[in-house]
């Protein structure tokens, strides 16, 4: 650290993404990103965009094509579209905009919340979870500042249900109730439907874990257009061009190719059926999920331990380093084969026990 950073960053704690490691063969279930590339047209989207004059000009600050063909797939207007680098940067941008009387979210949950309450400086209520890590949607419903939830949650995969979610909007007319969709596609239910009933509402989406564009970087949110405005207030006020034409390309093909990527959901998650009960055989409780990832435990060994075995045998899970979720796994769901060779990895370490 210089002596040059401003006082009010020196105890900021960064988040720590998942590690990319570039180890030949391995077999990567730890950042939640998708085991199937990108549809032919999506990157044909991108050699075309890559090979017309496009990168010598400046990109569509507003997105314009993109936003529309959103507005279209969701059904609402492309004043209700926000898109931006990655659903992070809209995270960031909407606690900066609406956090200012504090922010509740569940203490287990999506590891960049307290990151951005701390670069923000703002006050926040670290919620506990109920047995099961199941979210109480009453302990959200006191309208006491910006309400997050990731549903489904993150780590834990565990979804709410719609009418949980707007219990907390219908009690809550002051503040931003902010749902990070992340993991839309995989089961749970959508809250963009209740959009156009509450001016509060604020549902964030990304491109990187349904639609296999993680490096592309391209999260959007859908609002009532006064909340869309604000947003872009702050991305106008930062970066004005932050996707660039190259992504944005990929998105309007991705959105055109939805067929090919519902198909891959679908498969994830028929494949994370199969994992979880492969794994409840073996003794494991996986906490139900909704998502493309499952969070397990068993009595039979150790969270580090098992990290461990599994990463000595080439295969990447998320482990994290918290006294409360210690003996928890997070596995992503991969291809059949990369979790049959997962589930078979798990027999031998269990077997040398
Ligand atoms: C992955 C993830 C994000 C970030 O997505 P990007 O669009 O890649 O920035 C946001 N929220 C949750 C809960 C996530 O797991």
């Amino acid at each position: 650290m210089s002596r040059f950073l401003a006082e009010r960053y020196r105890d900021l704690e960064p988040y720590t993404p998942g590690e990319q490691p570039k180890i030949k063969g391995l077999i990567k279930l730890n950042t939640n990103e998708s085991p199937y590339p990108p549809g032919p047209r999506t990157l044909a989207a991108v050699t075309d965009a890559a090979l017309a004059a496009g990168l010598r000009r400046y990109n569509d600050p507003d997105a314009t094509e993109l936003k529309s063909l959103l507005a279209e797939k969701y059904g609402v207007g492309p004043e209700n579209i926000h898109v931006s680098n990655g659903s992070d940067d809209i995270l960031n941008f909407s606690f900066q905009a609406f956090g200012s009387d504090g922010v509740l979210f569940p203490d287990v949950s999506y590891g960049f919340y307290k990151v951005f309450t701390e670069l923000h400086g703002l006050k926040y209520t670290a919620v506990p979870l109920k047995p099961g890590f199941r979210i109480e949607p009453a302990d959200y419903t006191g309208d006491a500042g910006m309400t997050v939830l990731a549903n489904p949650n993150a780590p834990t995969g565990r979804a709410l249900p719609v009418s949980d979610i707007e219990e907390i909007l219908k009690k809550t007319k002051n503040h931003v109730v902010l749902i990070d969709e992340a993991y839309a596609g995989f089961g749970a239910g959508s809250c963009v439907p209740l959009v156009s009933e509450y001016p509060n509402l604020l549902v964030t989406m990304t491109f990187s874990k349904s639609r296999s564009l993680a490096g592309a970087r391209l999260g959007f949110a859908i609002a009532d257009s006064e909340l869309i405005r604000d947003l872009e207030r702050l991305k106008y006020s930062t970066n004005p061009y932050n996707v660039n034409s190259i992504t944005q390309a990929a998105g309007c093909a991705a959105v055109l190719e939805d067929d090919y990527y519902r198909e891959n959901c679908r498969k994830i998650s028929e494949t994370r059926e199969k994992t979880t009960k492969e794994l409840e055989a073996l003794g494991f409780s996986v906490i139900p999920s909704e998502s493309n990832f499952i969070f397990v435990r068993t009595d039979k060994i150790g969270g580090t331990e098992l990290y461990r075995d599994l990463r000595a045998r080439n295969i990447l899970v998320r482990h994290f380093d918290r006294r409360d979720i210690s003996d928890y796994n997070r596995i992503t769901i991969g291809t059949e084969e990369e979790m049959g060779i997962l589930i078979q990895a798990i027999r031998e370490i269990l077997g040398r026990i």
